[in-house]
């Protein structure tokens, strides 16, 4: 199984969630346990979770939490660099708390989201005239196509 075991690049869940309390706190954001449930779970979880899958996970230990407040959680998360939201998730949106370099892949069948890195796409050049009067904040490679699993079912 992939994922939970990827330590590397997730880091310590715990030294995660005292920088993210650290954050909240140079932001101003109100620390409160139901913020920290939906910023553990979308820690803990590989698959670029949407709104919907980290409110199933934090359901279970806060039962009253509604998925518009799950939701804006997760913006909010983003809003303060703390998250992102995955580029061409298309309907539902998908975030990752994995901040360290990498790219995505996007199976178009099953949906998932895999995880690569490949540094040369770290340090794509943007040519200056490419986009006159823009600024860029954030490059990233995104993949589309056919995962492991749905390979032989979309050719057969
Ligand atoms: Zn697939
Ligand atoms: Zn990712």
């Amino acid at each position: 199984m992939r994922g939970k075991t990827d330590t590397e690049a997730t880091g310590h869940i715990e030294d995660r969630m005292e920088a993210f309390r650290s954050k909240c706190r140079a932001t101003g954001l109100k620390i409160t346990p139901q913020r920290m449930a939906v910023y553990k779970a979308l820690l803990e979880s590989m698959e670029h979770p949407s709104a919907e899958v980290v409110f199933r996970q934090v359901r279970k230990t806060y039962p009253s939490i509604s998925l518009d407040t799950v939701n804006r959680t997760l913006l909010t998360l983003s809003e303060i660099g703390a998250a992102f939201i995955v580029e061409g998730s298309g309907d539902a949106k998908r975030f990752d708390a994995n901040l360290k370099n990498h790219q995505h892949f996007k199976c178009v069948k099953c949906k998932r989201i895999i995880d690569f890195h490949h540094e040369a796409f770290d340090c794509l050049h943007i040519a200056e005239n490419l986009l006159p009067g823009c600024t860029v904040l954030r490059k990233t490679v995104y993949l589309e196509g056919y995962c492991d699993l749905c390979q032989d079912s979309h050719k057969g």
